[in-house]
């Protein structure tokens, strides 16, 4: 199964890539999560990509395309993998199919989580990360057990810093500039499918193995 999940920073899809990846045991890869490992490691990917995210805007797409090639293109990926923001311009989404073809492979799903401006802002200004082990937290939604310490592991939790309100709304204008397009050309190749993200997430996670394998 080669997977692309689409919607806008909040919809979730993090977290139904991960709900996603352990049902159906293929790999979960998330561009951001990857840039944020660079990041913290100071590394010199890393430095060439800090300020891009810091701001909420979209680090340049070659340096993108070079980061997805090594990891598509791993042994672990042989039997599918889920796409986590990425791609996330149309070029994004060529690259991405010209990649794939000189695999002989192609996509075979691109799920859309739909939800509302409201609801984002909601859940992205109440982001909790554990900066020991990456666990995710919400103070509106899935608080921490203790105050500002993680439930697993008990390292402290903090916010990203481009969850600040400038850096959100800006992430959202950029979807709608940028990444959008990506979803009429999806559903012009028959390949989008929406479903909505607002439920809780066991739940959005059915419906989308219920769209996945209807074909
Ligand atoms: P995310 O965790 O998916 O919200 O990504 C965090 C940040 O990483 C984004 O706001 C961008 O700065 C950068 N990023 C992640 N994926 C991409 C991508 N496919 N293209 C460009 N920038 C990206």
């Amino acid at each position: 199964m080669r997977l692309v999940l689409l919607g806008v920073p909040g919809s979730g899809k993090g977290y139904q890539a991960k709900l996603l990846s352990e049902r159906l045991k293929i790999p979960w890869i998330s561009t951001g999560d990857i840039l944020r490992e660079e990041v913290k490691k100071n590394s010199g990917l890393g430095k060439k990509v800090e300020d891009f995210m810091n701001k909420g805007d979209l680090v340049p797409d070659h340096i993108i395309l070079e980061v997805m090639k090594g990891k598509i293109g791993a042994p672990e990926c042989e039997n599918g993998f889920i796409l986590d923001g990425f791609p996330r311009t149309l070029d994004q989404a060529k690259d991405l199919e010209k990649l794939l073809e000189d695999m002989g492979e192609k996509l075979d799903n691109v799920v859309k989580l739909d939800v509302s401006e409201k609801t984002i802002i909601h859940r992205l200004s109440g982001r909790m990360i554990c900066s020991v082990c990456a666990a995710a937290y919400n103070i509106n939604t899935k608080p921490p057990k203790a105050k500002g310490k993680c439930d697993l592991c008990g390292g402290e939790l903090t916010s990203r810093i481009d969850d600040q309100k400038n850096s959100i709304q800006n992430r959202i204008k950029i979807y709608n500039e940028k990444t959008k397009p990506i979803e009429e050309y999806y559903r012009q190749m028959g390949q989008l499918k929406v479903v909505d993200g607002e439920n809780d997430p066991a739940s959005v996670r059915d419906k989308i193995l219920k769209e996945i394998q209807k074909r």
